[in-house]
């Protein structure tokens, strides 16, 4: 049997409704589609955790500007069908848009916070866009858990702290970045890449390990990132930003950090905009 899909939100509310009766939890793995190990490994994450897993498949228009790639972007029920499957997944919510954006919708959620800087320097609609359409996917699906990775890591943080601050009943879990065998963090975006140009992009997770390295060894972090930004540039890459932040709170760093750090990446390479990230558990602060 293939996996259930569900477009209509009465008919999901009846299954969630059902599982509620039946003392079943269930997690939620919200997704765009077009689906790699990565978002395999969420789907067994929840599924270890819950009684269900529901995986939500929406590429979602508000987080893209006009010139971004929502019209490009990779799409593959079937196939997404078929792997969800393999993994246990048990439903599969995949609202049209006129469900989710219906006729006269007008609310927008406007994260700050860890939603201030990187990414939106660059992409400023992109975590209002992504934090409206997760709060619609919470209250529809009513999920115990819901599952994201550190892959998207600013993502991540700001869906925490809009969970916490909207004291929405469920919890979010993070799951590590999935790579492919030489480093590049597995995206459906890497489809757009030329064989080239997939040649050259581990060099992205070469850097922020570096970079992550001197901050856990006690270099002086501006002089890492500088070189970082320069071997990225040296190796074809045009950098939209390279940052070391507070791992809990994304906030810039101040004179004397202390706890954990994340240095985040997102560079272009060709028509491509890679993004990667990677923690240091232990700091060793001699200068930032
Ligand atoms: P997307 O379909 O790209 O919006 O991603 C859906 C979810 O999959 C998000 O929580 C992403 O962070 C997560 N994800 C994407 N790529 C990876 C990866 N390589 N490893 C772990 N999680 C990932």
């Amino acid at each position: 049997m293939s996996v259930a899909v569900i477009r209509d939100l009465d008919a999901l509310r009846r299954q969630t409704a059902a599982w509620r009766k039946a003392g079943e939890t269930f997690g939620l793995v919200p997704t765009m589609g077009a689906l790699h190990e990565g978002h395999l490994d969420l789907v067994r994450l929840a599924k270890s955790q819950c009684t269900h897993a529901v995986v939500s498949i929406f590429v979602n228009p508000a987080q893209f500007a006009p010139h971004e790639d929502f019209d490009r972007y990779p799409r593959d029920e079937a196939g997404d069908l078929a792997k969800l499957k393999r993994v246990g997944c048990d439903l599969v919510w995949s609202p049209d848009r006129s469900v989710m954006y219906p006729e006269g919708f007008a609310t927008r959620i406007v994260p700050a916070g860890a939603a201030e800087g990187l990414e939106s320097d660059f992409r400023p609609h992109f975590f209002g866009g992504v934090a409206t359409v997760c709060c619609k996917l919470f209250t529809q699906v009513g999920p115990d858990i819901a599952v994201f990775g550190e892959k998207d890591y600013q993502q991540l943080t700001v869906v925490r702290q809009m969970v916490r601050d909207l004291d929405l009943p469920m919890r979010i879990v993070g799951l590590p970045t999935v790579r492919e065998a030489d480093g590049l963090a597995m995206s459906s975006r890497n489809a757009y890449l030329t064989p080239d140009e997939r040649a050259v992009a581990p060099t992205i997770y070469r850097v922020v390990s570096q970079v992550a390295e001197a901050a856990a060894s006690g270099d002086v972090i501006a002089a890492a990132v500088a070189g970082g930004k320069a071997d990225l540039e040296a190796a074809g890459f045009k950098v939209d930003y390279l940052e070391v932040r507070d791992a809990k709170t994304l906030a810039p760093l101040t004179t004397d950090p202390d706890g954990p750090l994340r240095v985040l990446v997102a560079a272009w390479l060709g028509k491509t905009r890679l993004i990667d990230n990677i923690g240091v558990a232990h700091p060793l602060h001699r200068g930032l």
